[in-house]
This record gives C-alpha cells, sequence and structure tokens, in this order.
C-alpha cells in the first residue's frame, strides 16, 4: 500500500485571509489536482488531514465542509484523480483534543485505516503543524513550496520551525516528480521532454 497524506489549506486550496466557509470560495492551487491524479495513476492512494477549527468556533457547519470536499472531489475526479478520504479535526485550539494537528492523531487514524508502516508514509504540505504531526507519526515528510511557505525555496537552508529531515519541493507537481520513477515513453519519444499519458477518468463512489 503506497500512501500520501496531504494537507487542505496552502496545499490543496490556496489560503485566502479567513476560513473558507462554502464550497463558492473554494479552488485549487494550479497543478495540484493535476498532481494528485499522476499519484494515484502511479498507484498511490491520497488521503488529506485538515485542521477545520471553523466548526468547533461555529463558522460553519459540517453541511458546509462536505460540500467544500464534494466540490474539491469533483474538481479531482475531473482531471482523473481521486482523493480517497478527507479526515478533518473539527475541533477548537481550546478544546485540548488529540486529532488537531500538530498532535498526529488524525494522521494515526488514517495510517491505521491503511494499514501502512509509519516510514512508509509520505506527508506533504505547506504548513509546519502539518510536517510535526507527520514527524510524530514517524513519516517521510514534504514541504511544498505553496501557502504559507509560497516564500520558500527549494535549496535553501531548511527554516526554523520544520521538522529535521523535511525535503522541499517547489510545488506539489514537483513532489511528485521526485517520488515517481522516471518513466519514458515507448512510442516517439521527445527529446527533452517528458512525456506523461493520458489520465483515465476514474469514475465511482467518493468515500469522503
Ligand atoms: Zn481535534
Amino acid at each position: 500500500m503506497k500512501l500520501v497524506i496531504l494537507d487542505r489549506d496552502g496545499t490543496l486550496n490556496p489560503l485566502g485571509d479567513d476560513y473558507i466557509t462554502s464550497a463558492d470560495e473554494w479552488t485549487a492551487v494550479p497543478g495540484a489536482l493535476e498532481a494528485v491524479a499522476r499519484l494515484n495513476h502511479a498507484g498511490w492512494h491520497v488521503v488529506v488531514a485538515t485542521n477545520q477549527p471553523g466548526l468547533g468556533r461555529g463558522l460553519f457547519d459540517v453541511m458546509a465542509l462536505n460540500a467544500i470536499h464534494t466540490k474539491m472531489h469533483r474538481q479531482v475526479a475531473a482531471v482523473g484523480g481521486r482523493i480517497d478520504a478527507v479526515f478533518y479535526c473539527p475541533h477548537a485550539a481550546d478544546e485540548d483534543c488529540s486529532c488537531r494537528k500538530p498532535s498526529p492523531g488524525l494522521l494515526e487514524q488514517i495510517r491505521d485505516r491503511y494499514g501502512v508502516e509509519r516510514q512508509d508514509v509520505q506527508v506533504v504540505g505547506s504548513c509546519a503543524v502539518h510536517l510535526h504531526a507527520g514527524a510524530a507519526l514517524g513519516a517521510q515528510l514534504h514541504l511544498v513550496c505553496t501557502g504559507q511557505s509560497a516564500p520558500l525555496q527549494p535549496g535553501s537552508d531548511l527554516p526554523a520551525g520544520l521538522p529535521p529531515g523535511t525535503q522541499v519541493h517547489a510545488s506539489l507537481g514537483d513532489f511528485v516528480d521526485q517520488l515517481l520513477p522516471v518513466v519514458l515513453a515507448s512510442a516517439t519519444p521527445v527529446p527533452g521532454q517528458a512525456s506523461v499519458s493520458a489520465p483515465t477518468p476514474t469514475t465511482g463512489t467518493v468515500i469522503v
């Protein structure tokens, strides 16, 4: 089983000034959903783990969150990909739960569901709390330079506040480039240009 645990805000959708409270406000980071599809086609399961304290604070309800994720699932499916599930912490910071990242509870739930060895889980996101949850899990850590990490770039020193061993990638697509083995196209390869086969549209039930 190959498992990637993604963050949502700042990684799949841009960070706004405030919580995303409705599906209308949800848009994808350019290229991020296509990167999910490429993972899927290489046999990786993709699951999202996200803190949604706006629920606990009453800023939106579960129906609104489900509508946001339905839109996200549809857009991923439209580019031939699939997010298996979205695990979220609904608690506000002062509720002292074990699932709010950087606590590893949410990621532990996902790992238990899939039965993957800790060190084989790829935890990918753009914010420190997601990566600290991944570090507590014992996973492989990958920072993508979108969202709150947009000022960073690969090759520079790992900023303070990120777990040691975190690998830095310019984008989710660049992470996928590194993760997946290079497969040369069998038919008429174009020199200097990687060839990627068109993704097969995924249909079927989306598990939320
Ligand atoms: Zn929680």
